[in-house]
């Protein structure tokens, strides 16, 4: 099983790793514009194998990703100082309008696993790309919130008092500050978060929500602050993802892919839980929200769209 990664920077070479170290897939092919330095990050991922599973990991260019079941998209340009998130945009799209047809001229079947941030954005514009070289909509999803929603799932799994496999947690919407925490649907094992709390005894007020809010939506933040960017946390998530593809899980993970509606919103790519399998998204959760969070959702729906207007201008 072969597996691609364009962009192997911090977060394309931390996805590699996280493959790795659990034996997903049996070939990672690296494809980067920086060639001197992907060659480097190959010697060290190859170096991490006899510690972990059988792998394989090599440099390539586009004809190598020849029979990926999937490529994973990591490749960006960092923001230059002064530059404006849509100028940045701008230049992202750029990237993907050459980088996205030349990987499915060469890999026609694989799924393309977007990772490049903002990732709703360059998610949408991906499947734009694939759908005009002819790829099936299903075949471009982006990671979403899977981090954000591993990140819901554990900061309660730790105020419960509970492993954090055991929280359903759903985050949806934008991958950043509009997301949206959906709390009437978390589950403890299958019970609601109410009940749990009543038999259990545990306090969880507006204050102890609002405050594990906070730190969901600003993680990010707090990293790059504390250490420039952020890569363990989206790198595991990637390499959950394209296990689920590899393996055909059939799970349930909050990806991002461009759907017709959303929230009242058309036309748009935001992260809801979907089924995700062997030929990427398989289909969307229908989720009942009301009141609160159906409007949240539905603004951060209308903030990607805008986005995506922006960079159509
Ligand atoms: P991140 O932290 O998101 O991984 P990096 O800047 O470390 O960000 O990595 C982005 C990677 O994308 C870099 O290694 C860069 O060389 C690569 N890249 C940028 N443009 C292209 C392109 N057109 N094709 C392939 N790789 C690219």
């Amino acid at each position: 099983l072969k597996v691609g990664i364009v962009g192997t920077g911090m977060v394309g070479a931390t996805a590699a790793y996280a493959m790795i170290l659990q034996g997903i897939g049996r070939e990672i092919v690296l494809v980067d514009l920086n060639k001197k330095r992907t060659e480097a990050e190959a010697d060290d991922l190859n170096h991490a194998v006899p510690f972990t599973k059988p792998e394989l990991v090599t440099v390539g260019d586009y004809p190598d990703l020849d029979g990926c079941k999937v490529v994973v998209v990591a490749a960006g340009v960092s923001q230059k100082p002064g530059e404006t998130r849509q100028a940045l945009l701008g230049r992202n799209a750029k990237v993907f309008e050459t980088v996205i047809p030349k990987i499915l001229q060469h890999s026609p079947k694989a799924t393309l696993l977007v990772a490049t941030n903002p990732v709703d954005v360059m998610t949408h514009l991906a499947a734009r790309f694939a759908a005009a070289h002819g790829a099936p909509a299903s075949h471009v999803l982006g990671t979403g919130t899977c981090l954000d929603s591993a990140r819901f799932s554990h900061l309660l799994g730790r105020h419960l008092g509970v492993d954090s496999s055991s929280v359903h947690g759903y985050v949806v919407g934008e991958h950043g500050d509009s997301e949206v925490l959906l709390w009437s649907l978390v589950t403890v094992g299958g019970v609601p978060l109410d009940d749990y709390c009543q038999a259990r005894q545990i306090l969880l007020d507006d204050a102890i929500k609002r405050d594990i809010d906070f730190k969901v939506r600003r993680a990010a933040y707090r990293i790059i602050e504390g250490k420039g960017s952020t890569y363990y946390g989206v790198g595991a998530a990637i390499a959950a993802i394209v296990h689920a593809i590899i393996h055909n899980e059939k799970c349930v993970l909050t990806i991002c892919a461009p759907m017709a509606t959303v929230a009242g919103v058309q036309n748009t790519t935001v992260a809801m839980p979907f089924l995700v399998g062997g030929d990427g998204v398989i289909a969307v959760l229908p989720l009942s929200l009301q009141g609160e969070e159906y409007a949240q959702l539905s603004k951060s729906a209308e903030v990607i769209k805008e986005a995506i207007a922006g960079i159509d201008e």
